[in-house]
């Protein structure tokens, strides 16, 4: 038996029963309860329930689908969840399971993982993380005829989610445009869209999310990042923040499924903290600097040059720093 399989969906629910995995696996009771020994010789412990099943028991801070599921309220948002140890990249996998069909991966599947190998961020850039301390994860998402402009409102929708949990725990968290999260000018979390497109319409999208939680690496180009627990003084429950981030990732999204981007922008601005600032903006072909006067519905931020010129900036192609410091 795949005893990789079998760990796999231990990991499922905090109690699964016999019956339910045999099913998944095609294999009796009896051989479930012999591979279970197997395991349990292994070193795995697992516990076992009259009428509830096995519980494979997690370690501290895991982000097992089981533990997220503890915390878990959605009503469409991670009904399947799938977990890796170690993983290239979660946004790879996402992608991989959107050429699956809405059965097998629906709207709203989430990939999480508790180690990147290839993480990776806008325009090519890196996406670094340790085993334990972040908040890896994407989400598969299948909007109903939505065209490629419209996927600038996934984004808003992920930042407007993370900065709420980050709040909601403490945080003193704000939205640097398009898709950073920060706190006190630290960044903490970091965004990524990637897309496939099938007739003109958006046949999945996929939003992908690092958010440094209980640490971050320490490297010459992350010093202005931080991570959640530093900003709080707390000692926060990775699987509890990724469950209440897929709680408010499904509220506004269901919001803007209704109203559109008129239904996020004013909150994705009133806690944008480009907004209002100096920013420089540094392009392939040139940088220049100014001052952020708004973000427009179509996501790009509208910046005033110092010769008074307005400049809509897009964020596919550029990085904008404040001139004062990271935000
Ligand atoms: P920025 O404005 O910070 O360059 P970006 O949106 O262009 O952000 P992202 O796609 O969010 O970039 O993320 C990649 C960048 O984030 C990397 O170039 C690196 O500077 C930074 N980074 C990588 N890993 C982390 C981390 N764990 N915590 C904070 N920052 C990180």
């Amino acid at each position: 038996m795949d005893q990789q399989k079998l760990l796999s969906l231990l990991m499922q629910d905090e109690y699964v029963s016999g019956a339910w995995i045999s099913r998944q696996l095609g294999v009796t009771r009896a051989g479930i309860w012999k591979a279970i020994e197997s395991l349990r010789a292994q070193g795995c412990q697992i516990e076992s329930a009259h009428r509830r099943g096995y519980r494979l028991v997690p370690p501290e801070n895991a982000v097992w689908p089981s533990c997220i599921r503890k915390y878990l309220r959605t009503k469409w948002v991670g009904q399947r969840i799938d977990y890796y140890d170690t993983i290239d990249s979660t946004n790879l996998a996402a992608r991989q399971l959107g050429q699956l069909s809405a059965a097998l991966a629906p709207h709203g599947t989430l990939i999480v993982a508790d180690e990147q190998t290839q993480g990776r961020g806008r325009i090519n850039r890196t996406w670094q993380s340790k085993p334990g301390d972040a908040a890896l994860m994407s989400l598969l998402l299948r909007p109903e005829a939505c065209l490629p402009p419209e996927s600038v409102c996934f984004v808003m929708i992920s930042a407007l989610a993370v900065c709420d949990v980050c709040r909601s725990f403490g945080a003193d968290a704000a939205i640097k445009w398009p898709n950073d999260i920060v706190c006190g000018g630290k960044k903490i979390c970091g965004m990524l869209l990637d897309m496939s497109i099938e007739m003109d319409y958006i046949h999945c999208a996929v939003v992908g999310v690092g958010l440094n939680i209980a640490g971050y690496p320490y490297a010459d180009d992350l010093r202005h990042a931080s991570c959640l627990n530093e900003v709080t003084g707390k000692a926060l429950n990775r699987a509890e923040v990724i469950a209440r981030f897929l709680e408010e990732f499904e509220r506004w999204y269901d919001r803007w499924a209704v109203g559109g981007v008129d239904a996020l922008l004013p909150d994705y601005c009133a806690r944008c903290v480009t907004i209002g600032s100096r920013v420089q903006v540094v392009g392939l072909k040139e940088t220049f600097e100014g001052e952020a006067l708004r973000v427009t519905p179509d996501g790009s931020l509208l910046v005033r040059r110092d010769d008074g010129a307005e400049i809509p900036v897009h964020a596919g192609d550029v990085s904008v720093r404040g001139v004062m410091g990271y935000a």
